[in-house]
């Protein structure tokens, strides 16, 4: 059980790419991705402000292990801003396995980021693409509107929410995980290296009893 945080004005939950291709059925699926719907509906009612984030790829995205002869999914490439997974084509922009999940009931949120959709680079994170360097435009949303804590749940814990929550530390938001709500695809022990990074961050992470 985790300490019960007060939710307050400047709190906000970011939900992680919640979408088909990354639940059971998906080409892309995490285990047990869709078991976190029921949960991250219930959690969003908690927040004032709830963020979704949406993986949005053209045909022929550089991280599809189709693009590249030879190569198979799960393997690593090195791309020009570094090493890069390569995965089963999926969340092609407009395609139903890029659909937020039907189950996803989340009218309130205000926001819709879509990531990936440049062909040369792929973004795990919310805030920066995979070079570290191009901004998705979260940071600036968030500090604009004066969110200054930002909360995070989806998927997959190894790939796009840890990148989330390094990205937003790292610009100096107070970040918290709430891992019931997670789940991982873990690829060579990724869930792992995952926990040691958030560890290393001081980035709290909670359970949804902390929260609700
Ligand atoms: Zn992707």
């Amino acid at each position: 059980m985790s300490k019960k945080l007060s939710i307050g004005e400047g709190d906000v939950l970011v939900v992680v790419d919640v979408q088909n291709d990354f639940c059971p059925g998906g080409l892309l699926a995490v285990p047990g991705g869709d078991a976190v719907v029921p949960l991250v509906n219930r959690l969003a009612e908690q927040f004032p402000h709830v963020v979704l984030t949406q993986d949005w790829h053209p045909p022929g995205h550089l991280s599809f292990a189709s693009m590249h002869p030879g190569r198979r999914p799960y393997e690593t490439i090195t791309a020009s801003y570094g090493p890069q997974v390569l995965w089963p084509d999926h969340c092609v922009q407009g395609s139903p396995g890029a659909a937020f999940r039907s189950d996803l009931d989340i009218p309130r949120a205000e926001l819709i980021i879509r990531k990936g959709f440049r062909r040369e680079i792929d973004s795990y994170s919310a805030f920066y693409e995979n070079d570290h360097a191009t901004p998705t435009g979260l940071t600036g949303y968030l500090r604009q509107r004066g969110l200054a804590r930002v909360f995070l749940a989806g998927l997959a814990l190894d790939f796009c929410v840890r990148y989330s929550a390094e990205d937003a530390h790292r610009d100096g938001f107070a970040v918290i995980v709430i891992e019931d709500a997670c789940r991982g695809i873990d690829v060579d022990d990724s869930v792992t290296a995952a926990r040691h990074s958030l560890a290393a961050l001081e980035t709290a992470v909670v359970t949804s009893d902390a929260v609700m």
